[in-house]
């Protein structure tokens, strides 16, 4: 090849290097997966030196979300899909690095836990948060399963960053209020926390597969709240991100 090669080549690559940048502003919005998705990214909010919301009847958001995210895995995986936590123990992790962590994957959706906090402590119920158009349709899933078990307040657009700063179809859930007394008490029980999962997790397979495959999937693979817990000093982040 000869330098007149080269420079024409080069040359030619020009418009070729500007459509793809245009290709990849274009792209900058997010992906829709949301029906053909193979991995479930699961962040429990906040953790380590981060507790999110607390009450003394309710306990520490960080650690209600941790439990719900470990059955949302569960449920998940029995389901058949791939799941990869943002952390699967009491550690703090910044929330860039939750959002980055779901942009690793191939073909993801991802879902964060919370639970809630208001001044005013007679609001109670299930928030869901998204995003997108994609990510919408997600939410709205998973709280109609989260319907069956607590009041819904709503579902609602939010530029919270990991949802903002996510390639894929990205849902919150607030899960309750721990600053509500009997919501509080509800959510304090790890029973009710495996109801809560159990939903979460129901939307999300729904979702993938259709209203009518997960039902079947549900009588054949029975639900954490069904379940005996599993004992947690098996869970390790190897095999809760396969
Ligand atoms: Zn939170």
């Amino acid at each position: 090849m000869n330098e007149g090669t080269v420079e024409r080549r080069m040359g030619n690559s020009k418009p070729l290097l500007l459509l793809a940048v245009l290709l990849l502003a274009g792209c900058a919005g997010v992906k829709d997966t949301s029906r053909t998705f193979q991995t479930v990214v699961i962040d429990p909010g906040h953790g380590g030196k981060d507790p999110g919301a607390h009450s003394r009847r309710g306990g520490l958001e960080k650690a209600n979300a941790l439990d719900v995210a470990l059955h949302v895995n569960d449920d998940l995986r029995r389901a058949g899909l791939r799941t990869v936590m943002t952390r699967t123990c009491d550690v703090f992790i910044p929330l860039n690095d939750r959002a980055a962590i779901s942009n690793m994957q191939e073909n993801a959706v991802f879902v964060s836990i919370h639970f809630n906090d208001s001044r005013n402590h007679g609001i109670r119920g299930v928030e869901a948060y998204y995003n997108s158009g994609p990510a919408a349709q997600l939410a709205g899933r998973i709280e109609t399963n989260l319907g069956r078990i607590a009041p819904i307040r709503f579902r609602k657009f939010a530029r919270f960053r990991v949802l903002r700063y996510n390639q894929y179809p990205a849902v919150l859930i607030e899960c309750g209020y721990l600053s509500n007394n009997s919501e509080a008490g509800l959510c304090a029980s790890p029973a009710y926390r495996a109801k809560l999962a159990d939903g979460i997790a129901q939307g999300v397979i729904e979702q993938r597969y259709g209203e009518e495959a997960a039902r079947r999937l549900a009588e054949a693979a029975p639900a954490a709240a069904q379940r005996p817990s599993a004992p947690r000093s098996n869970w390790s982040p190897e095999s809760l991100s396969r």
